[in-house]
């Protein structure tokens, strides 16, 4: 059983090594999974302590492939590993959440049905799992993850959820759309998320937009780019995800329209006539701040 103690875990095959790559103290308020794109945890535990001249990186916790843990940092203290990201109208994720970085080679390259990492290392096809990522794109190969290093993910994000009250859990590839694609297909976020903050993506639920127009965005937050023009009062969106702030929605209808709108400017689907929201602030929006960190994946 694994348990936090002055924002250290302890339990077994848990060990410490301090990174110098951290900032300042933190209030978590997520948990964001990754992968390392690595070739072991040993080697992305020593990349992830090394200042660099290229860009520093680092994460909370390095989660191996036979489920042990390395701590780089306490959980009371901003490390680097979220780069240039967003999240229901936070910007820089690395100053709101703690990281974990899992050891995962990630997207392979496929050469006459053979599978390889972007090192030139073969995976053996039981530890190929082919899917298509939720960003679009076409079917791929991805490195798996094992059963131990998921069971010390659940594990790890339900201790971590309790102890600091967590509002969600994330994907690097959540944050960074576009930009990054980790934890990717491989590896089962909406189980864990749904299993540890006890929301489902499978309920989906109509409203209407009430705003006389509303911004539908890439991504949850004002600095992301509108997918199309706004849409007007009355449009019916199907919720897909909830977030405090944000909500990822499909527009109802023939079309495949799907982005990010503000929560505040949805309503009922049988809204009362003349509830109406100020046009000239179609969304709560933070100000924008950019993270100067190098993006590591
Ligand atoms: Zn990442």
């Amino acid at each position: 059983m694994l348990h936090i103690d002055k924002h250290r875990l302890v339990g077994d095959e848990v060990t410490f090594r301090g990174t110098p790559n951290i900032g300042g103290p933190l209030t978590p308020r997520y948990l964001m999974l990754h992968y390392t794109a690595g070739s072991s945890a040993e080697s992305s535990v020593a990349s992830l302590c090394t200042r660099k001249p290229s860009g520093n990186a680092s994460a909370h916790l390095v989660l191996g492939r036979d489920g042990r843990i390395v701590q780089l940092a306490p959980f009371n203290v901003v490390t680097w590993h979220a780069g240039v990201s967003a999240w229901d109208g936070l910007t820089g994720l690395n100053q709101h959440s703690i990281g974990i970085e899992m050891d995962n080679a990630g997207v392979l390259d496929e050469i006459g049905g053979r599978c390889f990492t972007w090192f030139r290392k073969e995976i053996d096809t039981a530890e190929v799992q082919r899917a298509v990522h939720r960003h679009g794109g076409p079917q791929r190969p991805w490195h798996a993850y094992t059963g131990a290093q998921i069971e010390r993910a659940l594990e790890l994000a339900e201790l971590l959820v309790a102890r600091y009250g967590l509002l969600d859990v994330i994907g690097h590839e959540d944050a960074a759309p576009g930009r990054k694609c980790d934890p990717g297909p491989a590896f089962p976020l909406a189980a864990l998320r749904s299993r540890v903050t006890g929301r489902s993506d499978g309920l989906l639920e109509h409203r209407v937009v009430t705003a006389s127009t509303l911004n539908i965005r890439r991504g949850p937050g004002a600095d992301f780019e509108p997918v199309a023009a706004p849409l007007p009062r009355g449009t019916e969106v199907l919720v897909l995800e909830i977030g405090a702030r944000w909500n990822r929605v499909e527009v109802a209808g023939p079309t495949d329209l799907e982005g990010w709108v503000a929560n505040a400017f949805l309503g009922p689907v049988a809204a009362p006539r003349g509830r109406e929201v100020a046009a000239s602030a179609p969304e709560p929006a933070a100000a924008p701040r950019k993270s100067g960190r190098k993006p590591r994946h």
